[in-house]
């Protein structure tokens, strides 16, 4: 077990899939760059976990995103989102919540991650009301089966430089 000492209490991680980020998710990093020193994106990668995008892509993406952030940092990470926090050094785990959906799930994993790192504190930022509705699986769903204006319909749920990729990535190189 880490000793709480060692974590920086102005440092927290931001953890999940980002298969792929969306504006969601960015507004989560920009509001938490504001609260902490230091914030670092955890890539999540789950081996039983089918991902869309591999996690060098996602890494690529998510990095030229939050590159006018001066203090957030993105790296992916195997394994519990505790240990990855403790590798970072930092004393919180932060996550987005939207709808009343997330809370169930979301307050049973940080009840689990306090069992298993009593020293790491899990944060929770409420989704903006203009994103509260956006999820991964959401966008792939739309760049998938969208019509001819899908890419100018996505500029509203990812960052523009998340659109090329995610058509090429589902052979809609069409539009
Ligand atoms: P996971 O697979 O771990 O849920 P996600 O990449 O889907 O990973 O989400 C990472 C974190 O961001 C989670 O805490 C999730 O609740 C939060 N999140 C996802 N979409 C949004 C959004 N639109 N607004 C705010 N938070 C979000």
């Amino acid at each position: 077990m880490g000793s709480s000492s060692s974590l920086d209490p102005r440092h927290a991680v931001y953890v999940g899939s980002f298969d792929p980020l969306t504006l969601g998710h960015l507004d989560i990093i920009r509001r938490g760059a504001r609260v902490y020193e230091k914030l670092t994106v955890g890539i999540g990668l789950n081996p039983d976990k089918q991902s869309l995008f591999p996690p060098e892509e996602r890494l690529q993406l998510t990095q030229q995103v939050t590159e006018e952030f001066p203090n957030v940092t993105v790296r992916c990470f195997h394994g519990l989102a505790v240990s990855f926090a403790r590798e970072c050094q930092a004393a919180v785990v932060l996550r987005g919540l939207r709808m009343l959906t997330d809370i169930e799930s979301e307050f049973r994993m940080s009840l689990a991650n306090r069992t298993l790192a009593p020293e790491i504190e899990s944060v929770f930022l409420m989704a903006s009301d203009r994103y509260s509705h956006i999820s991964s699986t959401l966008i792939k769903q739309i760049a998938q089966m969208g019509g001819a204006d899908t890419a100018i319909h996505l500029k509203g749920f990812v960052p523009e430089s998340v659109i090329e990729p995610l058509l090429a990535r589902l052979g809609r190189t069409n539009l």
